[in-house]
């Protein structure tokens, strides 16, 4: 059930140049919260459209956030500071299937962050694989360190990791362990494409997190409408935004 709460922040940082991280006292929303699920977060008194945020780690009834500034209502976020408040609605969304004894968690650029709290929620052995466009824009590894029995890194300018693409990571991982029973993912859409094809050339079950822009979060409007593989359109925000990775048509 997803609740509309008046949240106090409890702390408010820059993590890199381009992310912020907000740490909210959200009570059932933070004891709801399942991985892969998100909030939807008032942003501004002057916006009509709430704008969604992954739900990025739980701590009994504190949940955080991390995000990165695009537009008008992300620069309002990120000029919040503690002691002041945030209209919450959530925790929204059918989130991963955690079924599974070992998980590989792909995540790139700001799709890192739901992965985080992915992680935490799994009760088996989970790896993960994180993608990130230059060293100044990666967060959380040390958290995934703590998380995850393994944490491979890359980034697009060989800055940080290994110079290349997470799909490449996905490959070397999975022949080193062995395969894994799932694949989850979350990130830009060409980076879930790539890994959703490695995915099926390796017979491993692959989920996507599709963070598609959004409008009311609740599917009464058709803002984040995702094109299937049966040609059909389902809602992002109550559908998923977790898919199976055959479900999405890839093509658009
Ligand atoms: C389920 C879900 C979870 C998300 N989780 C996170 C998260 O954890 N951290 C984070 O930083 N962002 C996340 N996003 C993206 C975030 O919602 C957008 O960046 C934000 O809504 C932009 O709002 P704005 O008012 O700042 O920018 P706007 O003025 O609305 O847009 C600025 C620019 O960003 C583009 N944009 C807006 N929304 C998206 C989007 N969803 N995907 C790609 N481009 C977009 C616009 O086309 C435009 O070019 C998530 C999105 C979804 C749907």
């Amino acid at each position: 059930m997803s609740l509309q709460k008046i949240c106090e922040i409890i702390a408010a940082e820059p993590l890199t140049p381009h992310a912020y991280s907000i740490t909210l006292e959200a009570g059932r929303i933070a004891e709801e919260a399942r991985a892969g699920q998100f909030v939807h977060i008032r942003c501004g008194d002057g916006l009509l459209l709430r704008r969604p945020i992954s739900i990025c780690d739980v701590n009994g009834s504190r949940l955080r956030i991390v995000f990165e500034v695009r537009g008008e209502g992300t620069r309002w976020l990120a000029l919040r500071g503690a002691g002041e408040a945030l209209d919450v609605l959530g925790p929204l969304g059918h989130g991963f299937d955690l079924t599974g004894e070992k998980l590989l968690l792909v995540g790139g650029g700001i799709g890192v962050p739901p992965m985080l709290h992915t992680a935490n929620c799994s009760g088996g052995e989970v790896h993960a694989a994180l993608g990130f466009r230059s060293a100044d824009r990666a967060m959380l590894i040390s958290e995934f360190q703590q998380a995850a029995k393994t944490v491979a890194v890359a980034s697009d300018d060989g800055s940080i990791g290994v110079h290349g693409y997470v799909d490449g990571l996905v490959r070397e991982a999975a022949a080193r362990e062995n395969g894994f029973s799932a694949i989850l993912a979350c990130g830009p859409k060409p980076m879930l494409r790539s890994v959703a094809a490695v995915a099926a050339e390796l017979q491993i079950p692959c989920q996507v997190s599709m963070e598609e822009r959004m409008g009311c979060g609740v599917g009464a409007c058709l803002v984040c409408a995702c094109k299937t593989a049966d040609g059909h359109y389902r809602h992002a925000c109550k559908d998923g935004p977790v898919f199976r990775a055959e479900e999405v048509c890839w093509d658009d």
